[in-house]
């Protein structure tokens, strides 16, 4: 029997692919490149922009319309079968009423089974795809809310593994010949702050206000350090926020030259009135002001971005703003996502996606050409 698995969106997904083709090859299937050789698909899905489901909906039906083409065999169960994981699968999942999942199955009779990842343990040892890099997912799900962003709903609350078997699973990595790591979460630089409660931790569980959120402390900057105190070469994290950027954990970067110095930090825009809208807490200013501090303290450090494109309000002025701030902060990369309306998000209940998409495209080409054509 083979398997296929086909991953869309984040590096997140990436790392949970890794642990669901182990769990797969555990059950005796061998993996196929085609998903056309494959008795079973596994669709690893991404719903955070419409562009990503629709990409999803087209391979069910594009799978579907072959098996109806070509059966492998009249006997339905010889057809090529469909697992949905990911944040669809999640999404259904998370809704406790049923009504979500009970929809899918309305929508997709031709998908056998829709798979929250969280069924795959850890215990499985991922089969790792990336032949330098080994990916280490450190927590799961998100609790901030940002207005535009289904994570939180397809994910769930933020929770961290514990210190221990994240530290067991580097010890591993770095035995089967790996140099490099990258620790992952939705929310990297907020790990821990839900195991403090456990007492895992030797430092207080207070309640902070930082860049307009209310947090609980970290303690990323401890786990950082005692991952590279080992021998690796290079650790990344992904992805960071601001409002967690705290100063013990710039002193930990600065201190371990083997803490990439590329460090990837979402903006998401440079307008304060849009910031708050998508309830990002931090105002503009702010983030210059973590930038700088950043970059007085780590030498040769460089940043990345995420930033989303006409949001709703974002006009003329809004959108020089955002541009303004890339020009301050000198971004190495930007990703560039168009504002996508994801229903059951805040900003979709409150705001008309008001943009339009030609105009999104400009704007797009406009910071493209800025930040990562020079
Ligand atoms: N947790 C990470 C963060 O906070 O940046 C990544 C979250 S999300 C999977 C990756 C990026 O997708 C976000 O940074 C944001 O730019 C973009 N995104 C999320 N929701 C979006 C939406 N509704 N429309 C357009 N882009 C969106
Ligand atoms: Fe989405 Fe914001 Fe959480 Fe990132 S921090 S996953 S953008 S809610």
């Amino acid at each position: 029997m083979k398997f296929f698995i086909k991953t869309f969106g984040c590096i997140q997904n990436t790392a949970d692919s890794e642990r669901i083709k182990a769990f797969y090859w555990n059950k005796g299937y061998e993996e196929t490149d085609s998903w056309k050789r494959a008795d079973l698909v596994i669709i690893n899905t991404c719903i955070v922009r419409e562009s990503a489901e629709n990409r999803v909906y087209g391979l069910i039906n594009l799978i579907h319309q072959f098996n109806v083409k070509f059966p492998i065999s009249n006997d339905k169960k010889k057809r090529i079968k469909i697992i949905v994981t990911g944040c669809l699968a999640g999404l259904a999942d998370k809704d406790k009423s049923g009504k979500k999942l009970a929809q899918l199955k309305r929508d997709f009779p031709e998908v056998s089974d829709f798979l929250p990842i969280e069924k795959i343990s850890f215990k499985i040892d991922p089969i790792r795809d990336k032949k330098k890099i080994s990916l280490i997912p450190i927590s799961f799900g998100c609790s901030n809310f940002c207005s535009y962003c289904i994570v939180p709903f397809a994910r769930g609350p933020e929770v961290s593994r514990p210190m221990k078997e994240i530290l067991k699973e580097v010890d591993e990595v770095l035995k089967n010949g790996f140099k490099e790591v990258l620790l992952i979460g939705q929310n990297v630089n907020s790990y821990g702050a839900d195991l403090m409660s456990n007492d895992q931790f030797p430092i207080s569980n207070e309640m902070l206000v930082h860049m307009g959120k209310k947090r609980l402390r970290s303690s990323f900057h401890i786990l950082l350090e005692e991952v590279a105190k080992k021998d690796l070469q290079k650790i990344s994290f992904v992805s960071s926020n601001p409002w967690d950027f705290s100063d013990e954990l710039i002193e930990t970067i600065a201190k371990y030259p083997n803490i990439d110095r590329l460090l990837h930090l979402p903006i998401q825009s440079g307008d304060n009135d849009i910031l708050k809208k998508m309830n990002r807490g931090y105002t503009a200013k702010d983030y210059l002001n973590l930038v700088k501090k950043i970059r007085d303290k780590v030498d040769g450090v460089r940043f990345s971005t995420d930033i989303i494109i006409g949001f709703p309000g974002e006009d003329e002025k809004a959108f020089q703003n955002t541009v303004d701030l890339c020009k301050k902060a000198n971004f190495e990369i930007a990703y560039l996502n168009k504002y996508s309306p994801r229903k059951g998000t805040v900003s979709a209940k409150l705001y008309k996606d008001e943009i339009p998409q030609s105009e999104k495209k400009k704007r797009w080409n406009i910071l493209n050409n800025l930040i990562n054509r020079r």
